[in-house]
Order: C-alpha cells, then structure tokens, then sequence
C-alpha cells in the first residue's frame, strides 16, 4: 500500500478538508519535464488557470517556466509571482479592455488572439498607448481532442479561436493594422488529452497552416500548440509523473518547424494534477436500502471535476487497512451530483477516518466555492508538514 508519502499523524491534527501539495513530486515532475523539453527549441508555459496556489506557482517560476494566461487576474498573478513578463502569453475568446490594458502596460510577450473584433480592439488599445501588440493567431484546427465534450475545444463547433475559413480575412486586415505585429500561431485543442493520436493530428493541421502563411509570404517566428496533456487518474500512484518524453517525441516527429522557429507549449494540468490532494474526514457510514453511503466533509465545492464532467478522482482511506467494501462515496451538499463516484470499493471505513482524493492539484483549489455558504479550504504543502 503507498500510503507512506502522507504525513497521516500531521494531517489528522488539521481542520478538514483541505489541499495537501506534494511540492517534492512537483520539482520531480518539473525536472523531468525540463530535462524532456530542453531537447529541442521548445519553451513551456505553465496554464495558471489549473492551478494557482502560491506555494505551487513559487515551486513553477522556480524552474523558470512561463505563464499561460486566461484573463487578467492570471496576468496580474503571474507578474505578482515574479514570471517575467516576457514569458507570458495571453489567451481567452472574451478578453475585456481592462484586460488588454493590463497585458500592454505589462508588456507582456503575446497575446493569443481569438477573433477579428478582438484584433481590432487590441490595435486600437496599443495605439492610444503609442505601443505594438505582438499577437498570435489563435487558429481553431478542427482537431478531435478524443476527450469529455466539455474539454474539447478546437473544433469549428468550439467557440474558441479563430475558423481556417477566415485566415485569408484576418491575414489580410492584419497587414493594414499598425499597432499589432503577427509573430505567430496558436492552437489548444482541448485538456485531459491521453491519446497521442490527437496531438499528431494537430501536428499535421499545423503543417499545412505553416504551408498557408509561408505561400504568402509571412514568416512566423512562432508556433504554440496549447496544453491538454492528460494525466492518469486511476492510477496516481504508478503514473505520478506523466510520459513528456513520449507527448514531446509527437511534435519531434510530427511538427516541421523552419530555422530559428520556437515551438511553445501550455502545459496546466499534467504540471500539477499529481501532486495535489483533497484531504477529507468521513462525517457518517449511512446504510442504504441498496447502498452504503460514505459522506465526507468535502464536496464538489472543493472538487467540481466529478460533478462537472462525470470524471474520476481515485479515492484513498488513509486510516484504514480493513478489507475492502463497496460505498458510494459522496459529499454534503444539497445536490445529487454531489456524488464523487459510485459502486466504489476501498478499505472498510469508519467516522473519523481521514481519506485523500487523489490528483486534485489541477481544477480543485482554483474552482472551490462557497456555495450553501460554506468556507474555502486551506491548502499545506508538504514542505510546511515536514
Ligand atoms: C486550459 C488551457 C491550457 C491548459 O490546459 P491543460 O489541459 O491544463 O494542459 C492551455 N492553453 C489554453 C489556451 C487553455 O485555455
């Protein structure tokens, strides 16, 4: 049983839930993933959205990775943790001017363009600072992620970026705006991506866009192919860090970059998924008619991932080594979805026992609510547990 990596003494004497970090399998992951794209021309941003604790976000910027940001707070956050501002990237299909304001006076390296009136507004807004925007065209590739149609998000029925039929129009309004520079391209095609079969058929679209702009003549100085490599769920313990050298070898093989192209990479999820836990205390063992219940003291406002898209989190009874028993494990809350999953078997378990939702470092802390009024958890890392 690996059960040891838990400080279970520690953690009992501490009001749950809360999100306990693994920060040493973090600089684990984080070395492996440097060591893997430090190979090639590639430079990775981390995705703040997936996670944005500062324990964490120190841990990242550490290892000198960049940031790829979603809205303003995350550019703020980034610049706050001390990312150099000319390692962040900015995305999202509804950037308001506040926003854009922000990243320009930031100078930030890029933004991540999703729509023609977007365009129009970042021209104007660089303008009145008497700045250039440097952009790259977020391209929807219409690309199948293979993944939960909530987290799919490059095909042409996605809102995101910008449809292969519009190139020839933007391209062409893009030569005639003066204060946005085009460096490059960018693509996401969607997250919890575990099937590499995705990321070669990106790496052909992308090819053939490459093919598109060097026909007229427009160079690119670089191509961002987004985040959404998957992690293993129902195996955190094995699969702890997951395969870079297998989702890097896809684009080694499959994407041709021109000389002195920078191949740029968004990378959330796969940074931080493993290294987090949701740590819980079981409130009752209800016996059903048909079921037995566990109800824990943690629910989707700390954890949405299983109510928001049915997906899976492994579940760990830490006081318990009694043979196993099947419950459906399930929170407080007043709503059925509140169920974290069903017909599940794990070792017998009582009141009081402590367990740890598995791979809940990316989309936990940073989706947390207080719906029915209750109180975002605290998160300890294992740096200040040891
Ligand atoms: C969410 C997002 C990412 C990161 O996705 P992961 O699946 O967490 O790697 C990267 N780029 C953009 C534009 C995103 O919206």
């Amino acid at each position: 049983m690996i059960k040891a990596d838990y400080p279970l003494e520690k953690l009992k004497e501490l009001q749950t839930p809360f999100y306990y970090y693994d920060l040493d399998l973090l600089r684990s992951t984080l070395d492996e993933l440097i060591l893997q794209s430090s190979k090639s021309n590639f430079e990775v941003h981390y995705a703040l959205k997936a996670n944005v604790n500062a324990s964490v976000i120190e841990v990242i910027k550490n290892a000198g990775l960049g940031a790829d940001c979603v809205s303003g707070g995350e550019v703020q956050a980034a610049i706050d943790a001390g990312i150099e501002s000319s390692k962040i990237v900015f995305a999202g299909v509804g950037k308001a001017d506040w926003e854009i304001n922000l990243a320009l006076d930031s100078d930030i390296f890029c933004f991540n363009v999703e729509s023609i009136p977007e365009l129009e507004v970042i021209d104007e807004l660089a303008g009145k600072k008497g700045k250039t925007a440097h952009v790259a065209l977020r391209i929807n590739p219409n690309v199948s992620a293979h993944t939960h149609h909530y987290i799919t998000t490059g095909l042409s029925e996605n809102k995101f970026g910008i449809n292969m039929s519009e190139l020839d129009k933007v391209t062409g309004l893009i030569l005639t705006l003066t204060n946005v520079k085009l460096i490059g391209i960018h693509f996401h095609i969607g997250s919890q991506i575990t099937d590499m079969t995705s990321f070669q058929g990106l790496c052909i679209r992308v090819n053939e866009i490459q093919e598109y702009f060097e026909a007229r003549g427009i160079v690119l100085d670089h191509i961002n192919v987004g985040g959404g490599l998957g992690i293993n769920y129902e195996h955190p313990n094995h699969c702890s860090i997951p395969d870079f050298e297998a989702y890097f070898k896809v684009f080694r093989q499959h994407l041709i970059l021109k000389p002195n192209q920078t191949l740029h990479f968004e990378i959330g999820r796969a940074i931080v998924a493993q290294c987090g836990s949701l740590i819980s205390k079981v409130l009752y063992v209800k016996h059903g008619t048909s079921k037995t219940f566990v109800i824990l003291d943690a629910g989707f406002t700390e954890l949405i991932r299983p109510a928001l898209y049915q997906a899976y989190h492994r579940i760990e009874n830490l006081s318990s080594a009694l043979p196993e028993e099947e419950y459906d494990v399930v929170g407080p809350i007043c709503e059925s979805s509140d169920t974290f999953v069903k017909n599940y078997r794990m070792n017998a378990t009582r009141r009081g026992d402590i367990v740890a939702l598995r791979s809940a470092g990316a989309y936990g802390e940073i989706m947390a609510s207080q719906y029915n009024l209750r109180k975002l958890p605290k998160a300890f890392t294992s740096d200040e547990l040891k």
